[in-house]
């Protein structure tokens, strides 16, 4: 065939059979797809936000990354984003979740770390280049995490809160006591600093320094691990962390949480009027957008 249209084209003889061959009305079938490519390029024009740690860095590399987003033609949106950057740490990638809590269905979040490596963070602040070629051109692996809703309850009151990586009851002013129920049975009575319930994205934040296991993604359980526990012949709780299956409910319970606090992600009150904390898996989930194609293990491998 290539032969032939070589022979043809040397003696001047224009390539009649190709031209036929072409639809008459070309341009009218062209533009439904040069109107669904102009659609797509539109619909990838985003809306942004960026929450950045107040260091001068950090503030250096949302102006950078606002800039180049502009010109991309994207528009910055603090109210109501599609993407939320978090330029910073993981510290500053909990804060924003927690600043677009009640948007979580219909943002996603990317981290941009301008100090220590971070594990929610893919890009490090000299890959700004790189970060606004990849969220205005590719489409993300999206992973999603689910919270942990955790209900404190006592005093007759209230309150709800979710977390991303973990919940902790910290007190370190007197022992803790605490009777865990799980899934409504009771399972034990805990004394000592206090208890840190962990998600598998938290699993290697606090839950490891605790001598906690890390969970592999796509494994979304839960983790119950003691704070300095306290263990010898008159007490004794189970000491070692406790692997729980993601639907289950788990329910703490003291005559006396005064001096204790309710820590959560990087956030935390004081637990006074509270006799009963109930925590479980919410159905809300924060979508993380990767960009960059790494396995969990080998991110792994990279932090730590
Ligand atoms: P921060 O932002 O300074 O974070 C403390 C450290 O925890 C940092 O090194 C951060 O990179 C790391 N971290 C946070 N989330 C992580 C995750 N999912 N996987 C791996 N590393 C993670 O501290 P902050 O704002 O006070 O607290 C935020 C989070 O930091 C908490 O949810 C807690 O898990 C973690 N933290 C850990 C310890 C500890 O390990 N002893 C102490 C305090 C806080």
């Amino acid at each position: 065939m290539e032969e032939e249209t070589t022979k043809e084209n040397q003696k001047g003889i224009k390539p009649l059979q190709r031209e036929c061959a072409r639809p008459p009305d070309e341009g009218k079938l062209l533009r439904p797809l040069k109107e669904t490519v102009k659609k797509a390029r539109k619909s990838m024009k985003q809306k942004f936000a960026v929450v950045h740690r107040p260091d001068e860095t950090s503030r250096q590399l949302k102006a950078e990354l606002a800039d180049k987003l502009g010109e991309a033609g994207w528009t910055e949106d603090e109210r109501q984003p599609d993407l939320v950057f978090a330029i910073g740490g993981d510290g500053t990638f909990l804060y924003a979740v927690h600043e677009y809590l009640d948007q979580l269905e219909n943002v996603k979040f990317v981290g941009i770390h301008s100090g220590t490596l971070g594990f929610f963070c893919d890009y490090r602040c000299d890959e700004m280049d790189l970060c606004v070629q990849d969220v205005t051109h590719r489409s993300p692996q999206c992973e999603s995490a689910r919270l942990l809703q955790v209900t404190a309850r006592g005093g007759g009151q209230e309150k709800t809160i979710y977390a991303l990586n973990e919940m902790r009851i910290e007190n370190v002013t007197k022992t803790q006591l605490m009777d865990i129920d799980i899934n409504g049975s009771f399972f034990e009575t805990f004394r000592g600093t206090g208890l840190c319930l962990c998600t598998q994205i938290g699993s290697t934040a606090y839950n490891r320094s605790l001598g906690g296991a890390v969970i592999e993604s796509g494994l979304p359980l839960l983790q119950l691990s003691e704070i300095t526990g306290i263990h010898h012949r008159a007490y004794r709780s189970l000491a070692s962390p406790l692997i729980l299956r993601p639907e289950s409910m788990i329910k703490l319970r003291s005559a006396s949480f005064e001096g204790a606090f309710l820590c959560y992600d990087h956030l935390c009150f004081n637990l006074d009027q509270e006799t009963e904390i109930e925590v479980f898996q919410s159905q809300k989930q924060v979508q993380i957008a990767r960009y960059r194609d790494l396995a969990y293990l080998q991110r792994l491998r990279i932090l730590f």
